[in-house]
């Protein structure tokens, strides 16, 4: 059993007002972890506030070398580190390494970026010198979920920490220990205060949201998105939101119905469902539809998956297909709760679904495809945009102009194209409506994390 504690301004601390998390494999408590309160919040921020001055300060270059050393700490870690991340949200142990290698590999992207994060000169007069240099923003706070818990955090505490902010982390109450184990292996590479790690749920989470931070980073659902932005509009405070989607999926005419299902059910299946990109509702052309089915029945029935992260999740998703079967749609796999302990759900194919239904307009996060049937490629693409998300989107077709018109006309940050996952590394983009704003990633989240400054100096009056 992890016992979790809160890590303020360099110092472990207990806290108070525990709560246990269960291992959704087998029911059984895996972490104690405290919720921090009003006071502790406040403590970790005022910390942050106090050591950010000399952590700005020091070069880009020692900077880099921390967040190396960090990262080298994860990296030899990564066996108990996924043991962690597996007990707490499910992940098989392989993918959780997997997803803690790729947190690594941020890591260190962003050592290598942060001191060539530079800005610019300006041409101005020639007797004078004009420049644009980006500045550390200040005190980060950063509010991770718990569906990629290691890979998310490393990604905002990285490009933080690089850029000379100090930073305050909240964990998902889902996955505490793991955020906790992180912030072991990170902060005796840094000095004490630059890293503060509080434990606690949505309270905690809002208490930090309204503090005097200057960015507040929030990577989790819509609902609790808005409500920092509006925490934050009364503070003034910089909000960089990667919030859920409800990804679309559009499958042509005269594509290969058994290609389309395997890439169907990876984009559904993955990690539960539980993936921000995941696929959450599929437009498939009427010409291909039937084959199509049948061949994602039989994915659906090979697809081997964790667990959903907890029961209270379950019940959500299980929810949504009910609602479905209720409003007419038509159950072709799974859709049943199974007995036993843990928080397992079937792969669930659900066909005849409409717009109206809530599996697909609102986000499910579970490894249920619900299918549409259009009558042609033009009315998938239309449907698909007409969503309150806007994160990304996939579309399969052998037609070049088709491939061509779906990027522009998507109304989502990202578009794959014949292929559900996969894109070049340092990819960022900008979500759209419900799903956020702001790069959440990539280089760019550099400059998120940094103020640019202008400059203008003149020699003064009688020469240099
Ligand atoms: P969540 O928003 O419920 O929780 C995320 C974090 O926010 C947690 O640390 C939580 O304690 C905190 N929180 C909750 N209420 C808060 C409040 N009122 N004020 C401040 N903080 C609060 O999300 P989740 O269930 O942990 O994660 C799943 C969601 O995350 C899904 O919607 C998924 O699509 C999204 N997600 C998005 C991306 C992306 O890049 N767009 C990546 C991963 C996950």
């Amino acid at each position: 059993m992890h016992i979790v504690e809160h890590l303020i301004g360099g110092a472990w601390a207990a806290g108070s007002d525990a709560s246990t998390v269960i291992d959704p494999r087998d029911g059984r408590p895996v972490t104690t972890a405290p919720a921090a309160a009003p006071h502790e919040v406040a403590a970790a921020v005022a910390a942050a506030r106090a050591a950010q001055p000399a952590w700005a300060a020091t070069a880009p270059a020692a900077r880099a070398d921390a967040l190396r050393a960090a990262a080298n700490a994860v990296e030899h870690a990564t066996g108990a580190l996924a043991r962690t991340m597996a007990a707490e949200m499910g992940k098989p142990e392989a993918e959780a390494a997997a997803s803690i290698a790729a947190g690594v590999g941020t890591l260190r992207q962003y050592a290598e970026l942060g001191p060539l994060h530079g800005g610019r000169t300006l041409a101005g007069d020639p007797g004078a010198l004009d420049l644009m240099v980006p500045e550390p923003r200040g005190v980060v706070a950063a509010i991770t979920p718990w569906n990629d818990p290691v890979a998310v955090s490393c990604g905002l505490l990285g490009a933080a920490l690089a850029t000379g902010n100090t930073v305050v982390y909240k964990p998902s109450e889902r996955a505490p220990a793991t955020g906790w184990q992180l912030t072991a292996l990170l902060a005796p590479h840094l000095p004490p205060g630059v890293l503060s790690m509080l434990a606690g749920a949505a309270a905690t989470g809002a208490a930090l949201a309204e503090s005097a931070v200057d960015v507040v980073a929030h990577v989790g659902s819509t609902a609790t998105g808005r409500a920092i932005a509006a925490a934050a509009a009364r503070t003034g405070a910089k909000v960089l939101l990667e919030n859920g989607g409800s990804d679309p999926l559009i499958v042509d005419a005269g594509v290969d119905p058994a290609w389309a299902a395997a890439q169907a059910a990876l984009g559904v299946f993955a990690n539960a469902g539980q993936v921000c990109v995941a696929v959450e509702r599929i437009y498939v052309h009427g010409d291909v539809a039937e084959e199509f089915l049948t061949a994602l029945v039989k994915e659906a029935a090979a697809f081997e998956i964790g667990p959903l992260v907890d029961v209270r999740h379950r019940i959500a998703v299980h929810g949504q297909v009910v609602d479905a079967l209720d409003r007419g749609a038509t159950l072709l796999a799974g859709g049943v709760v199974p007995e036993g302990p843990g928080a397992w759900y079937p792969p669930t194919v659900l066909s005849g679904c409409t717009d109206e239904m809530r599996v697909v307009e609102s986000e499910t996060f579970g490894p249920v495809a619900p299918v549409v049937t259009v009558a042609s490629f033009d009315e998938g693409l239309r449907r698909a945009s007409r969503s309150p998300f806007g994160l990304a989107a996939t579309v399969l077709t052998g037609s070049m102009s088709r491939a061509h018109r779906a990027w522009q006309q998507l109304e989502t940050g990202t578009v794959k194209i014949n292929a559900v996952f996969g894109g070049a590394p340092g990819g960022a983009a900008h979500p759209r409506r419900g799903s956020g704003q702001g790069f959440g990633y990539g280089p760019e989240l550099l400059d998120e994390m940094t103020a640019t400054k202008v400059v203008h100096l003149e020699a003064p009056p009688g020469g240099w």
